[in-house]
């Protein structure tokens, strides 16, 4: 059976977003056929798209650049708390757990999606360090495989700025180990947020002096 065009059209846009099928595609589609509320989508869709920016120091999304974080003076600048995306800052916020300053990386290294280096922020992470020259760096990517790899990238970016540069590279630590093993720091409870800050480890490539 064959739906109309037009609709053949809206259930294969919503077959776009991450983990819809197309059963759950085609229910979609007719729900905004019935539910006058569902047709507001598109205007939100719209202003989204239109209000929002990536800030261009931390490459968080928000509607102002620099953002609300990057903008307030009591935010401490001295630290500055690495994360994959967006989600995490909000993860973070939420729990009140931290009153540094963030740095967006726009994803995680994942060879087999087809993410890599150049995707992500990391370059400009290194940029951001020589410039600010922050107390720490805190590396909260998250605790699965292409979280570990995403860190250990940035930390050997960093360092390879400080090198280039020939100045000390930044303290650099990374979550405690101990958070639930392939999860996801934009899901974690405040308390284990907390201890995996609060227990946060340093990470060093090479020995100092080289
Ligand atoms: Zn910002």
């Amino acid at each position: 059976m064959a739906y109309p065009k037009s609709l053949e059209l809206l259930v294969d846009a919503f077959e776009r977003f991450p983990g819809v099928g197309r059963r759950t595609a085609e229910r979609l589609a007719f729900h905004v056929l019935r539910d006058p509320k569902a047709r507001e989508l598109p205007r939100a869709i719209e202003q989204a798209l239109t209000a929002t920016r990536i800030c261009a120091v931390c490459f968080n999304v928000a509607e102002t650049d620099p953002c609300a974080i990057c903008a307030d003076p009591e935010r401490d600048s001295r630290t500055i708390c690495v994360v994959e995306e967006p989600r995490d800052v909000e993860a973070m916020e939420r729990a009140g757990v931290f009153r540094g300053r963030y740095h967006v990386l726009m994803g995680a290294l994942n060879p087999a999606e087809g993410t890599d280096v150049a995707q992500l922020s990391v370059a400009a992470l290194a940029r951001r360090v020589a410039r600010e020259a922050p107390q720490e760096v805190i590396l909260a990517t998250d605790p699965d495989a292409e979280g570990e790899a995403t860190a250990l990238l940035v930390l050997e970016s960093l360092e390879q700025e400080a090198a280039e540069r020939r100045v000390a590279p930044p303290r650099v630590t990374r979550l405690a180990r101990g958070l639930p093993a392939g999860s996801a720091i934009e899901y974690l409870h405040r308390g284990v947020l907390e201890d995996a800050l609060e227990q946060r480890r340093s990470l060093r490539l090479k020995p100092p002096g080289k």
